[in-house]
Protein backbone atom coordinates (compact mmCIF):
# COMPACT_ATOMS: atom_id res chain seq x y z
CA UNK A 1 0.00 0.00 0.00
CA UNK A 2 1.13 3.61 -0.81
CA UNK A 3 0.21 6.28 1.48
CA UNK A 4 -1.27 9.49 0.07
CA UNK A 5 0.76 12.17 1.31
CA UNK A 6 -1.41 14.61 -0.98
CA UNK A 7 -3.06 14.60 2.38
CA UNK A 8 -0.71 16.38 4.22
CA UNK A 9 0.28 18.77 1.13
CA UNK A 10 -3.38 20.09 1.76
CA UNK A 11 -3.21 19.48 5.57
CA UNK A 12 -0.52 21.59 5.59
CA UNK A 13 -2.52 24.42 3.91
CA UNK A 14 -5.80 24.39 5.79
CA UNK A 15 -4.55 23.93 9.65
CA UNK A 16 -0.74 25.61 9.09
CA UNK A 17 0.29 26.24 12.88
CA UNK A 18 -2.80 24.73 14.69
CA UNK A 19 -2.37 20.97 13.56
CA UNK A 20 1.53 21.75 15.04
CA UNK A 21 -0.64 22.83 18.41
CA UNK A 22 -3.13 19.81 17.90
CA UNK A 23 -0.64 16.89 17.48
CA UNK A 24 2.93 16.78 16.77
CA UNK A 25 4.18 15.75 13.53
CA UNK A 26 6.45 12.91 15.76
CA UNK A 27 2.72 11.25 16.98
CA UNK A 28 1.57 11.81 13.74
CA UNK A 29 4.41 9.53 12.06
CA UNK A 30 3.90 7.02 15.20
CA UNK A 31 0.10 6.76 14.79
CA UNK A 32 -0.42 6.78 11.09
CA UNK A 33 2.99 5.09 10.05
CA UNK A 34 2.63 1.99 11.84
CA UNK A 35 -0.91 0.90 10.33
CA UNK A 36 0.84 1.56 6.95
CA UNK A 37 2.78 -0.77 4.65
CA UNK A 38 6.67 -0.87 5.30
CA UNK A 39 7.32 0.63 2.07
CA UNK A 40 5.52 3.72 2.79
CA UNK A 41 6.49 6.86 3.92
CA UNK A 42 5.12 10.05 5.39
CA UNK A 43 7.18 13.29 4.25
CA UNK A 44 5.97 16.17 6.24
CA UNK A 45 5.81 19.80 4.89
CA UNK A 46 8.64 20.98 6.26
CA UNK A 47 10.70 17.91 5.24
CA UNK A 48 13.25 18.49 2.47
CA UNK A 49 12.07 18.03 -1.19
CA UNK A 50 8.82 17.70 -0.15
CA UNK A 51 7.30 19.67 -3.07
CA UNK A 52 9.20 17.46 -5.43
CA UNK A 53 8.63 13.99 -3.59
CA UNK A 54 4.66 14.99 -3.54
CA UNK A 55 4.56 15.25 -7.63
CA UNK A 56 5.75 11.67 -7.95
CA UNK A 57 3.30 10.09 -5.33
CA UNK A 58 0.59 7.55 -5.77
CA UNK A 59 -2.33 6.83 -4.32
CA UNK A 60 -4.61 3.76 -3.28
CA UNK A 61 -8.29 2.96 -1.59
CA UNK A 62 -6.49 1.75 1.33
CA UNK A 63 -4.63 4.87 1.70
CA UNK A 64 -8.18 7.01 1.82
CA UNK A 65 -9.72 4.56 4.03
CA UNK A 66 -6.21 4.50 6.75
CA UNK A 67 -6.58 8.70 6.24
CA UNK A 68 -10.19 8.20 7.30
CA UNK A 69 -10.01 6.13 10.30
CA UNK A 70 -7.45 8.14 11.43
CA UNK A 71 -9.26 11.06 11.14
CA UNK A 72 -12.06 9.43 13.27
CA UNK A 73 -10.11 7.88 15.63
CA UNK A 74 -8.37 11.67 16.75
CA UNK A 75 -11.96 13.20 16.22
CA UNK A 76 -10.57 15.88 13.03
CA UNK A 77 -13.37 16.46 10.34
CA UNK A 78 -12.07 16.07 7.04
CA UNK A 79 -12.88 16.61 3.11
CA UNK A 80 -12.32 14.92 0.26
CA UNK A 81 -11.32 17.30 -2.79
CA UNK A 82 -10.58 16.56 -6.54
CA UNK A 83 -11.07 19.10 -9.04
CA UNK A 84 -11.05 21.53 -5.84
CA UNK A 85 -13.83 23.88 -7.77
CA UNK A 86 -16.64 23.05 -5.34
CA UNK A 87 -18.59 25.77 -3.86
CA UNK A 88 -19.13 23.71 -0.56
CA UNK A 89 -18.81 26.52 2.46
CA UNK A 90 -16.56 23.95 4.78
CA UNK A 91 -13.78 24.31 2.29
CA UNK A 92 -14.16 27.89 2.39
CA UNK A 93 -14.26 27.90 6.59
CA UNK A 94 -12.81 24.65 7.07
CA UNK A 95 -9.92 24.64 10.14
CA UNK A 96 -8.22 21.95 11.88
CA UNK A 97 -9.36 19.38 9.49
CA UNK A 98 -7.55 16.95 7.09
CA UNK A 99 -8.42 18.21 3.36
CA UNK A 100 -7.97 14.66 1.27
CA UNK A 101 -6.95 15.59 -2.22
CA UNK A 102 -8.04 12.83 -4.66
CA UNK A 103 -5.63 14.68 -7.29
CA UNK A 104 -3.53 11.50 -7.34
CA UNK A 105 -5.72 8.66 -7.56
CA UNK A 106 -6.47 10.04 -11.23
CA UNK A 107 -6.02 6.60 -13.50
CA UNK A 108 -8.63 5.67 -16.36
CA UNK A 109 -9.06 2.26 -17.86
CA UNK A 110 -11.58 0.88 -20.92
CA UNK A 111 -12.57 -2.56 -20.32
CA UNK A 112 -11.77 -4.91 -22.63
CA UNK A 113 -14.97 -4.65 -24.80
CA UNK A 114 -14.99 -1.39 -25.17
CA UNK A 115 -18.24 -0.34 -23.20
CA UNK A 116 -16.90 1.20 -20.09
CA UNK A 117 -14.46 3.21 -18.55
CA UNK A 118 -13.40 2.80 -15.01
CA UNK A 119 -11.39 6.21 -13.39
CA UNK A 120 -10.34 6.63 -9.87
CA UNK A 121 -11.96 9.35 -7.74
CA UNK A 122 -9.97 11.92 -8.44
CA UNK A 123 -9.24 12.09 -12.08
CA UNK A 124 -10.51 15.27 -13.94
CA UNK A 125 -12.90 16.02 -16.97
CA UNK A 126 -9.93 17.03 -19.21
CA UNK A 127 -7.55 13.85 -18.52
CA UNK A 128 -10.66 11.58 -19.69
CA UNK A 129 -11.99 13.13 -22.11
CA UNK A 130 -8.53 13.05 -24.23
CA UNK A 131 -7.89 9.47 -22.87
CA UNK A 132 -11.09 8.54 -24.64
CA UNK A 133 -10.88 10.64 -27.72
CA UNK A 134 -7.44 8.88 -29.11
CA UNK A 135 -9.08 5.59 -28.75
CA UNK A 136 -12.33 6.74 -30.52
CA UNK A 137 -15.16 6.77 -27.02
CA UNK A 138 -16.42 9.88 -25.45
CA UNK A 139 -19.12 10.06 -22.24
CA UNK A 140 -20.58 13.27 -20.86
CA UNK A 141 -18.72 15.29 -18.93
CA UNK A 142 -18.63 18.71 -16.99
CA UNK A 143 -18.16 21.40 -19.83
CA UNK A 144 -15.33 23.09 -17.74
CA UNK A 145 -11.48 21.02 -17.99
CA UNK A 146 -10.60 21.34 -14.26
CA UNK A 147 -13.62 20.11 -12.75
CA UNK A 148 -13.33 16.96 -10.89
CA UNK A 149 -15.42 13.83 -12.60
CA UNK A 150 -16.93 12.22 -9.28
CA UNK A 151 -17.71 15.41 -8.07
CA UNK A 152 -19.97 16.55 -11.00
CA UNK A 153 -21.56 13.07 -11.35
CA UNK A 154 -22.48 12.57 -8.14
CA UNK A 155 -24.89 16.31 -8.33
CA UNK A 156 -25.92 14.56 -11.62
CA UNK A 157 -23.15 15.95 -14.38
CA UNK A 158 -24.78 18.46 -16.76
CA UNK A 159 -22.51 18.94 -20.48
CA UNK A 160 -22.44 19.15 -23.81
CA UNK A 161 -23.36 15.53 -24.84
CA UNK A 162 -25.77 15.03 -22.74
CA UNK A 163 -28.03 15.62 -25.17
CA UNK A 164 -27.36 12.31 -26.74
CA UNK A 165 -26.85 10.01 -23.70
CA UNK A 166 -28.36 11.64 -20.44
CA UNK A 167 -26.89 13.26 -17.37
CA UNK A 168 -23.39 12.35 -15.97
CA UNK A 169 -24.73 10.30 -13.17
CA UNK A 170 -27.00 8.07 -15.63
CA UNK A 171 -23.79 6.70 -17.16
CA UNK A 172 -22.46 5.08 -13.92
CA UNK A 173 -22.44 1.39 -13.80
CA UNK A 174 -20.90 0.92 -10.00
CA UNK A 175 -18.80 2.71 -7.93
CA UNK A 176 -16.62 2.13 -4.95
CA UNK A 177 -17.11 4.32 -1.71
CA UNK A 178 -15.33 4.91 1.94
CA UNK A 179 -17.54 5.38 4.28
CA UNK A 180 -16.70 7.70 7.16
CA UNK A 181 -16.26 4.45 9.29
CA UNK A 182 -13.40 3.43 7.09
CA UNK A 183 -15.17 0.38 5.42
CA UNK A 184 -15.12 0.43 1.23
CA UNK A 185 -17.83 -1.16 -0.46
CA UNK A 186 -19.45 -1.25 -4.32
CA UNK A 187 -22.73 0.57 -4.77
CA UNK A 188 -24.25 -0.41 -8.50
CA UNK A 189 -27.57 -1.57 -9.85
CA UNK A 190 -27.24 -4.79 -7.66
CA UNK A 191 -24.91 -3.67 -4.68
CA UNK A 192 -26.17 -1.60 -1.98
CA UNK A 193 -28.95 -0.15 -4.42
CA UNK A 194 -30.77 2.35 -2.35
CA UNK A 195 -27.19 3.91 -2.22
CA UNK A 196 -26.99 3.44 -6.19
CA UNK A 197 -30.18 5.66 -6.07
CA UNK A 198 -29.65 8.59 -3.91
CA UNK A 199 -25.48 9.03 -4.97
CA UNK A 200 -26.40 9.67 -8.36
CA UNK A 201 -28.19 13.53 -7.76
CA UNK A 202 -26.59 14.05 -3.77
CA UNK A 203 -23.63 11.74 -3.86
CA UNK A 204 -21.50 13.99 -2.30
CA UNK A 205 -21.90 13.41 1.10
CA UNK A 206 -22.26 9.59 1.43
CA UNK A 207 -18.40 8.89 1.30
CA UNK A 208 -15.30 9.42 -0.55
CA UNK A 209 -15.87 7.93 -3.96
CA UNK A 210 -12.38 6.11 -4.79
CA UNK A 211 -13.35 4.69 -8.53
CA UNK A 212 -16.40 5.12 -10.81
CA UNK A 213 -17.24 2.75 -14.30
CA UNK A 214 -19.28 4.91 -16.52
CA UNK A 215 -20.89 3.70 -19.43
CA UNK A 216 -18.99 5.33 -22.73
CA UNK A 217 -19.67 5.54 -26.36
CA UNK A 218 -18.00 5.04 -30.07
CA UNK A 219 -17.69 8.82 -31.41
CA UNK A 220 -20.51 8.44 -34.13
CA UNK A 221 -19.29 8.28 -37.57
CA UNK A 222 -19.66 12.50 -39.63
CA UNK A 223 -19.78 13.58 -35.81
CA UNK A 224 -16.16 14.36 -35.31
CA UNK A 225 -16.65 18.25 -36.43
CA UNK A 226 -17.59 21.07 -33.72
CA UNK A 227 -18.07 24.24 -34.30
CA UNK A 228 -18.90 27.68 -31.85
CA UNK A 229 -20.00 30.57 -32.27
CA UNK A 230 -20.08 33.82 -30.09
CA UNK A 231 -21.53 36.84 -29.85
CA UNK A 232 -21.05 39.38 -27.73
CA UNK A 233 -23.35 42.79 -27.06
CA UNK A 234 -23.60 45.99 -24.74
CA UNK A 235 -26.08 44.14 -21.92
CA UNK A 236 -28.90 46.30 -22.51
CA UNK A 237 -32.66 45.53 -21.84
CA UNK A 238 -33.56 45.51 -25.17
CA UNK A 239 -30.48 42.68 -25.91
CA UNK A 240 -30.68 40.63 -23.14
CA UNK A 241 -34.45 39.87 -24.33
CA UNK A 242 -32.28 38.25 -27.94
CA UNK A 243 -29.48 36.60 -25.96
CA UNK A 244 -27.17 34.52 -23.36
CA UNK A 245 -24.06 35.27 -20.51
CA UNK A 246 -23.73 38.40 -19.05
CA UNK A 247 -20.86 39.57 -17.85
CA UNK A 248 -19.06 42.77 -16.16
CA UNK A 249 -14.83 42.87 -16.12
CA UNK A 250 -13.98 46.37 -16.16
CA UNK A 251 -10.73 45.40 -17.86
CA UNK A 252 -12.82 44.48 -21.01
CA UNK A 253 -15.65 47.25 -20.76
CA UNK A 254 -16.82 49.62 -19.02
CA UNK A 255 -20.34 48.61 -18.73
CA UNK A 256 -21.68 45.02 -18.84
CA UNK A 257 -21.55 43.14 -21.92
CA UNK A 258 -23.38 40.02 -23.15
CA UNK A 259 -21.88 36.93 -24.46
CA UNK A 260 -23.70 34.18 -26.27
CA UNK A 261 -21.56 31.64 -26.71
CA UNK A 262 -22.94 28.46 -28.45
CA UNK A 263 -21.67 24.94 -29.34
CA UNK A 264 -22.49 22.51 -32.18
CA UNK A 265 -22.34 19.15 -33.34
CA UNK A 266 -21.21 19.87 -36.98
CA UNK A 267 -19.48 22.11 -39.23
CA UNK A 268 -20.35 25.96 -39.04
CA UNK A 269 -22.07 26.03 -42.01
CA UNK A 270 -24.72 23.62 -40.55
CA UNK A 271 -24.89 26.01 -37.01
CA UNK A 272 -25.20 28.78 -39.41
CA UNK A 273 -28.93 28.09 -39.28
CA UNK A 274 -29.88 28.30 -36.01
CA UNK A 275 -27.28 31.42 -35.28
CA UNK A 276 -28.25 33.60 -38.25
CA UNK A 277 -30.97 35.49 -36.56
CA UNK A 278 -27.72 36.63 -34.00
CA UNK A 279 -25.61 37.70 -36.61
CA UNK A 280 -28.29 39.82 -37.67
CA UNK A 281 -28.24 42.00 -34.15
CA UNK A 282 -27.08 45.42 -34.85
CA UNK A 283 -23.88 46.01 -33.61
CA UNK A 284 -23.16 42.23 -32.65
CA UNK A 285 -19.54 41.69 -32.63
CA UNK A 286 -19.46 37.85 -33.91
CA UNK A 287 -16.18 35.25 -33.59
CA UNK A 288 -16.33 31.70 -34.80
CA UNK A 289 -14.02 28.47 -35.02
CA UNK A 290 -14.36 24.59 -36.63
CA UNK A 291 -12.48 22.08 -35.03
CA UNK A 292 -13.05 18.62 -32.56
CA UNK A 293 -14.96 18.16 -29.34
CA UNK A 294 -11.70 19.29 -28.13
CA UNK A 295 -11.67 22.45 -28.93
CA UNK A 296 -14.68 23.26 -27.54
CA UNK A 297 -13.67 24.42 -24.06
CA UNK A 298 -10.71 26.04 -25.35
CA UNK A 299 -13.19 28.37 -27.70
CA UNK A 300 -15.03 29.02 -24.67
CA UNK A 301 -12.09 29.78 -22.50
CA UNK A 302 -13.28 26.98 -20.46
CA UNK A 303 -10.02 25.11 -20.90
CA UNK A 304 -7.64 24.20 -18.32
CA UNK A 305 -5.53 27.56 -19.33
CA UNK A 306 -8.69 29.57 -20.07
CA UNK A 307 -9.69 32.30 -17.13
CA UNK A 308 -12.91 29.86 -15.76
CA UNK A 309 -10.49 27.94 -14.58
CA UNK A 310 -8.04 30.01 -13.99
CA UNK A 311 -9.53 32.79 -12.37
CA UNK A 312 -7.64 32.52 -9.20
CA UNK A 313 -4.83 33.64 -11.23
CA UNK A 314 -6.36 36.34 -13.25
CA UNK A 315 -7.96 37.85 -10.17
CA UNK A 316 -5.84 36.59 -6.97
CA UNK A 317 -7.84 36.50 -4.12
CA UNK A 318 -11.44 37.11 -5.62
CA UNK A 319 -13.84 34.86 -4.71
CA UNK A 320 -16.87 33.97 -6.50
CA UNK A 321 -20.68 33.37 -5.19
CA UNK A 322 -22.83 32.21 -6.91
CA UNK A 323 -27.06 32.42 -6.87
CA UNK A 324 -28.54 29.75 -8.92
CA UNK A 325 -32.23 29.43 -9.85
CA UNK A 326 -32.81 26.86 -12.10
CA UNK A 327 -35.98 27.53 -14.35
CA UNK A 328 -37.93 25.11 -17.41
CA UNK A 329 -38.29 28.20 -19.28
CA UNK A 330 -37.30 31.67 -20.53
CA UNK A 331 -39.42 34.58 -18.43
CA UNK A 332 -37.84 37.60 -20.45
CA UNK A 333 -39.39 40.08 -17.73
CA UNK A 334 -37.72 38.52 -14.79
CA UNK A 335 -34.58 37.89 -16.80
CA UNK A 336 -34.51 41.80 -17.60
CA UNK A 337 -35.39 43.01 -14.03
CA UNK A 338 -32.63 40.24 -13.02
CA UNK A 339 -29.98 41.66 -15.48
CA UNK A 340 -31.18 45.18 -14.45
CA UNK A 341 -30.43 44.61 -10.97
CA UNK A 342 -27.05 43.29 -11.54
CA UNK A 343 -25.96 46.08 -14.13
CA UNK A 344 -26.84 48.19 -11.68
CA UNK A 345 -24.95 46.56 -8.70
CA UNK A 346 -21.67 46.17 -10.54
CA UNK A 347 -21.77 49.35 -12.24
CA UNK A 348 -22.06 51.02 -8.64
CA UNK A 349 -18.28 50.30 -8.11
CA UNK A 350 -15.22 48.67 -9.10
CA UNK A 351 -15.64 45.95 -5.93
CA UNK A 352 -17.76 43.53 -8.37
CA UNK A 353 -15.65 43.49 -11.21
CA UNK A 354 -15.73 40.27 -12.94
CA UNK A 355 -19.13 39.30 -11.36
CA UNK A 356 -21.33 37.60 -14.59
CA UNK A 357 -24.70 36.08 -14.55
CA UNK A 358 -24.42 32.39 -16.03
CA UNK A 359 -27.71 31.72 -18.57
CA UNK A 360 -26.65 27.82 -19.29
CA UNK A 361 -28.37 25.29 -21.63
CA UNK A 362 -27.41 22.25 -22.72
CA UNK A 363 -29.20 19.82 -25.02
CA UNK A 364 -31.91 17.51 -22.85
CA UNK A 365 -33.32 14.91 -24.97
CA UNK A 366 -31.47 11.89 -23.66
CA UNK A 367 -31.66 13.66 -20.07
CA UNK A 368 -35.68 13.48 -20.28
CA UNK A 369 -35.80 10.21 -21.63
CA UNK A 370 -34.03 8.78 -18.96
CA UNK A 371 -35.98 6.63 -16.24
CA UNK A 372 -36.60 9.02 -13.46
CA UNK A 373 -37.03 6.32 -10.72
CA UNK A 374 -33.89 5.29 -11.14
CA UNK A 375 -31.82 8.02 -9.37
CA UNK A 376 -32.43 10.58 -6.80
CA UNK A 377 -31.84 13.65 -9.47
CA UNK A 378 -34.77 15.76 -9.50
CA UNK A 379 -34.41 18.41 -11.82
CA UNK A 380 -34.22 17.14 -15.33
CA UNK A 381 -37.42 19.67 -16.52
CA UNK A 382 -35.20 22.81 -15.62
CA UNK A 383 -33.16 23.09 -19.16
CA UNK A 384 -31.87 26.50 -17.60
CA UNK A 385 -29.34 27.01 -15.06
CA UNK A 386 -29.86 30.47 -14.64
CA UNK A 387 -27.19 32.11 -11.94
CA UNK A 388 -26.13 35.86 -11.08
CA UNK A 389 -22.05 34.67 -9.68
CA UNK A 390 -20.54 38.02 -7.83
CA UNK A 391 -17.05 38.54 -7.99
CA UNK A 392 -15.08 40.04 -4.85
CA UNK A 393 -12.64 40.06 -2.74
CA UNK A 394 -13.15 39.22 0.83
CA UNK A 395 -10.30 37.76 2.82
CA UNK A 396 -7.77 40.12 4.19
CA UNK A 397 -4.19 39.04 2.35
CA UNK A 398 -2.71 40.13 5.57
CA UNK A 399 -4.64 38.60 8.45
CA UNK A 400 -6.89 36.23 6.80
CA UNK A 401 -10.34 37.16 7.97
CA UNK A 402 -13.15 37.29 6.32
CA UNK A 403 -15.14 40.78 5.42
CA UNK A 404 -18.17 39.93 7.34
CA UNK A 405 -20.06 42.62 6.14
CA UNK A 406 -19.00 42.40 1.92
CA UNK A 407 -19.81 38.65 2.53
CA UNK A 408 -23.70 39.93 3.93
CA UNK A 409 -23.93 42.96 1.53
CA UNK A 410 -22.88 40.26 -1.75
CA UNK A 411 -25.41 37.31 0.00
CA UNK A 412 -28.21 40.16 -0.08
CA UNK A 413 -27.77 41.25 -3.51
CA UNK A 414 -27.84 37.48 -4.83
CA UNK A 415 -30.48 36.66 -3.46
CA UNK A 416 -32.36 39.78 -4.38
CA UNK A 417 -31.07 38.43 -8.14
CA UNK A 418 -32.27 35.30 -7.62
CA UNK A 419 -36.03 35.75 -5.94
CA UNK A 420 -36.39 37.79 -9.29
CA UNK A 421 -35.90 34.57 -11.33
CA UNK A 422 -37.44 32.13 -8.72
CA UNK A 423 -40.78 34.52 -9.19
CA UNK A 424 -40.79 34.74 -12.68
CA UNK A 425 -40.29 30.78 -12.64
CA UNK A 426 -44.04 30.76 -10.35
CA UNK A 427 -46.14 30.03 -12.96
CA UNK A 428 -43.83 27.02 -14.39
CA UNK A 429 -43.77 25.11 -11.29
CA UNK A 430 -41.09 26.93 -9.59
CA UNK A 431 -37.24 27.21 -9.27
CA UNK A 432 -34.65 24.64 -7.62
CA UNK A 433 -30.89 25.04 -7.61
CA UNK A 434 -28.72 22.47 -9.23
CA UNK A 435 -26.94 20.73 -6.41
CA UNK A 436 -22.84 21.27 -8.01
CA UNK A 437 -24.07 25.32 -8.32
CA UNK A 438 -25.17 25.72 -5.06
CA UNK A 439 -22.88 28.12 -3.45
CA UNK A 440 -22.33 29.31 0.19
CA UNK A 441 -18.99 31.12 -0.31
CA UNK A 442 -16.30 29.48 -2.81
CA UNK A 443 -12.25 30.66 -3.37
C1 LIG B 1 -15.62 26.80 -13.35
C2 LIG B 1 -16.72 25.82 -13.09
C3 LIG B 1 -17.31 25.13 -14.14
C4 LIG B 1 -18.31 24.20 -13.91
N1 LIG B 1 -18.86 23.53 -14.96
C5 LIG B 1 -19.79 22.58 -14.73
C6 LIG B 1 -20.36 21.82 -15.80
O1 LIG B 1 -20.05 22.03 -16.95
N2 LIG B 1 -21.28 20.88 -15.51
C7 LIG B 1 -21.65 20.61 -14.24
O2 LIG B 1 -22.47 19.71 -14.04
N3 LIG B 1 -21.15 21.31 -13.20
C8 LIG B 1 -20.24 22.29 -13.42
N4 LIG B 1 -19.73 23.01 -12.38
C9 LIG B 1 -20.17 22.71 -11.03
C10 LIG B 1 -19.37 21.50 -10.55
O3 LIG B 1 -20.12 20.35 -10.83
C11 LIG B 1 -19.13 21.57 -9.05
O4 LIG B 1 -18.50 22.78 -8.73
C12 LIG B 1 -18.29 20.39 -8.59
O5 LIG B 1 -18.52 20.21 -7.22
C13 LIG B 1 -16.80 20.60 -8.82
O6 LIG B 1 -16.11 19.44 -8.50
P1 LIG B 1 -14.55 19.49 -8.16
O7 LIG B 1 -14.06 18.10 -8.05
O8 LIG B 1 -13.86 20.37 -9.13
O9 LIG B 1 -14.56 20.23 -6.75
P2 LIG B 1 -14.10 19.79 -5.30
O10 LIG B 1 -14.06 21.07 -4.54
O11 LIG B 1 -12.86 19.00 -5.35
O12 LIG B 1 -15.29 18.89 -4.79
C14 LIG B 1 -16.60 19.40 -4.70
C15 LIG B 1 -17.43 18.57 -3.69
O13 LIG B 1 -17.42 17.21 -4.08
C16 LIG B 1 -16.83 16.40 -3.06
N5 LIG B 1 -15.98 15.41 -3.73
C17 LIG B 1 -14.98 15.63 -4.62
N6 LIG B 1 -14.47 14.47 -5.04
C18 LIG B 1 -15.15 13.50 -4.39
C19 LIG B 1 -15.08 12.08 -4.38
N7 LIG B 1 -14.21 11.41 -5.15
N8 LIG B 1 -15.93 11.40 -3.57
C20 LIG B 1 -16.85 12.05 -2.79
N9 LIG B 1 -16.96 13.39 -2.76
C21 LIG B 1 -16.12 14.10 -3.55
C22 LIG B 1 -16.03 17.35 -2.20
O14 LIG B 1 -15.90 16.87 -0.87
C23 LIG B 1 -16.87 18.61 -2.27
O15 LIG B 1 -17.95 18.53 -1.38
C24 LIG B 1 -18.74 23.96 -12.59
C25 LIG B 1 -18.15 24.67 -11.54
C26 LIG B 1 -17.15 25.58 -11.78
C27 LIG B 1 -16.52 26.32 -10.63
Amino acid sequence: MRLILTTYVVAARFVGAAWHEREAEDSIIQALGGKLDSAANIVLPGDGEFGERAKRWQASEEDVQETIRFASDHDMPFLAVSGTHGSTSAAATAKNMIQISLRNLNTAEISKDGSSVTVSGGIKSKKLIDYLWTRGKQIVTGACECVGLAAVALGGGHGFLQGYYGLLSDQIISMRVVFASGEAVTVSETMNVELFWAMRGTGHNFGVVTSMQYRIYNIPLGKEVWSWEAFTLPATSGNVRKCGLVLMNHAVSEAPLIMHNIAFNGPLAEARQYTQAYHDLEGVVAASAEGTYLDVPRWMQIDDAGFVCRIRDFMPGVGVMRFPADVQAYNLTALVAAVERFVEITMAGPEFAGSFMMLEQYASHAVMEADSSKSVFANKRDKLLLAPALAYRSVNEETGERNEALDEKVRRYGEEMRQLLVDGAEGMGGSHSYVNMRTAASL
